[in-house]
């Protein structure tokens, strides 16, 4: 008697395409995390250094925090952190983006600016004609991930996890926090 086909129908072949580990994987470019390649979404994010499958974790991210009262507080640091952790390359729009949000960074994190007080300080620095040098990225900017925080479960957990991203993505910007640190003071001052 012949043996059974060992994959009759080929169903093995058929799961393993399912299969979350069947995606081609990417790694981003910011943040370091390992995540799917989805080429539809390539031109979704503009000037953000980030890998679509990690920009796609974000947009979850936001709709977790939007649909949670909780945390609409602690989606404004977020939106903070994402950029400073996605800096992307020399141009007007990257430096600016991550001039604004370190300096956004620094007030929540040195000052004790509620998210909306930082928020009104960043606006002066958003001006659509407004310059900033380029600030060379350093090379790693933090373990913590977009990812992390979607592990986490529930609101609280998730406010925790968010502002110790924070705290790592500033600090992995060391090198250039005299010039955010003037920069926040004179927002502070005027
Ligand atoms: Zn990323």
């Amino acid at each position: 008697m012949a043996a059974p086909p060992s994959d009759p129908g080929g169903q093995d072949a058929i799961a393993a395409a399912l299969s979350p580990m069947a995606e081609q994987s990417v790694v981003c470019p910011g943040c370091g995390a390992v995540v799917p390649d989805v080429p539809e979404l390539r031109s979704d994010h503009l000037y953000v250094g980030a890998a679509a499958g990690c920009w796609a974790a974000y947009t979850e991210l936001i709709g977790r925090e939007m649909a949670e009262p909780a945390l609409l507080g602690i989606h404004m640091l977020a939106a903070d952190v994402y950029p400073a952790q996605h800096p992307g390359v020399a141009g007007r729009q990257s430096s600016q983006s991550v001039w604004v949000h370190l300096v956004g960074l620094c007030l929540v994190l040195e000052h004790d600016f509620d998210v909306a007080m930082s928020a009104r300080a960043k606006a002066r620095l958003a001006a659509p004609d407004a310059r900033f040098e380029w600030l060379e990225p350093p090379s790693t900017l933090g373990p913590t991930t977009v990812l992390d925080i979607l592990a986490t479960d529930g609101a609280e957990e998730h406010a925790r996890a968010v502002r110790y991203w924070a705290t790592q993505v500033w600090e992995a910007w060391g090198p250039h926090h005299e010039s955010i640190r003037n920069c926040a003071t004179e927002l502070l001052r005027s």
